[in-house]
């Protein structure tokens, strides 16, 4: 009977498909993609209105590159936009690794990562996270052979919000061959306060391996419309532009970013209110004996171990959806400021009902 089946790589079939996030009820929140709970500002949607979506956009974005390479100081050709960062994420993993080479990622991280790692017919090789949730620096540079071909770093990490600090990143590269490219994925970096925390986009002239992911999905508030960036030098990021896939970026999607990056500091200060909010969030967590790292992004990390099936389920009896990794722990979005006294209250009773050894140490 299976024979009247087509063949495909065994690996894909094998593969799961990315699942989405349930939606939230009426009255509940959806706290599990990392969205920002604010709706378009006006000149947002006034510039999407204004695209002739009859016509292909821009191929090469131009008018956006030029915009980001100004507001960065870099080059044009050292910017190159994709649609969102994760489809750029796709594009270098493409250009610089294959069938036989090796992709040193930490884990626990971005679930994309993996996935997008045997699309390309490469070897994943996810590294552990240290005890504190954060990436295992050393560990990672030791992960790293001659098969390596691609690092990827994620500051702040999605989902243990913990951030790489300047200090352990300039180790880090000081350790790894100048062959290997080393991705920086900062989808959350508007989000850090932490001066401490690594800002990769300076360190680019230091580092000629070293390629940066930007989205516009977070922080700007257009994850529907699909456009990130990545900052680095511009021989990888042609290779990046040979692996896409051609016009994928839109226009009203060009166009909404412009706006967004003219209306800045509006959204900047919405990033402001999300992190106060995400204060009080991990204060009153704090209190309740949680412990858990300090969050960087956009969302906490709530190490639940073997009970995070049963927390999650708690979460959505209270309406809130949020991001469950079975046997490790629980994402949850900093989202709408009505939703954290719910949060908390249903945090309250899920702290009591764990062991201590059912939460991570610090
Ligand atoms: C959300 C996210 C992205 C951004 O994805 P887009 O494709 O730009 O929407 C990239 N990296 C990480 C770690 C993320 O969590």
């Amino acid at each position: 009977m299976n024979d009247t089946r087509v063949s495909l790589r065994p690996e894909i079939v094998a593969l799961a498909a990315y699942r989405q996030g349930r939606a939230a009820r009426p009255d509940g929140f959806k706290l599990s993609s990392n969205e920002n709970p604010h709706e378009p500002l006006p000149a947002v949607l006034d510039a999407i209105a204004q695209s002739s979506i009859n016509r292909y956009p821009d191929a090469g974005a131009t008018v956006l590159r030029g915009r980001l390479a100004e507001k960065h100081g870099v080059a044009e050709d050292q910017v190159h936009v994709g649609a969102g960062s994760v489809s750029i994420l796709a594009q270098l993993i493409t250009a610089a690794a294959g069938p036989g080479d090796e992709v040193v990622f930490a884990w626990r991280s971005f679930e994309a990562y993996p996935g997008l790692v045997v699309v390309a017919g490469a070897t994943a090789v996810p590294v552990p996270n240290r005890p504190d949730a954060g990436h295992d620096l050393d560990a990672m540079a030791a992960a790293v052979t001659e098969r390596t071909r691609l690092v990827i770093l994620c500051s702040p990490n999605n989902p243990t919000s913990t951030v790489i600090t300047r200090q352990e990143f300039d180790r880090f590269m000081a350790g790894i061959p100048r062959t290997v490219l080393v991705l920086l994925d900062e989808a959350y970096i508007e989000f850090v306060e932490d001066e401490d925390a690594v800002q990769g986009i300076p360190l680019l002239p230091e580092h000629p391996n070293l390629v940066v992911l930007r989205t516009f999905s977070k922080a700007y508030g257009l994850a529907g419309l699909r456009v990130g960036y990545a900052v680095g030098p511009s021989y990888v990021l042609e290779a990046a532009r040979s692996a896409a896939i051609p016009l994928s970026v839109t226009e009203p999607a060009q166009r909404a970013a412009l706006a967004s990056l003219d209306h800045e500091d509006e959204l900047l200060e919405r990033v402001r209110r999300i992190q106060r909010t995400r204060h009080r969030v991990w204060r009153g967590l704090d209190e309740q004996g949680w412990r858990l790292p300090q969050p960087h992004g956009n969302f906490v990390w709530l190490a639940t171990g073997a009970g995070t099936d049963e927390a999650t389920d708690r979460f959505a009896d209270a309406g809130l959806v949020v991001r469950g990794f079975s046997g490790e722990g629980i994402r949850v979005t900093i989202g709408e400021e009505s939703s954290v006294e719910t949060l908390l209250r249903v945090a309250a009773e899920v702290v009591g009902s764990l062991t201590e050894s059912a939460q991570g140490g610090r």
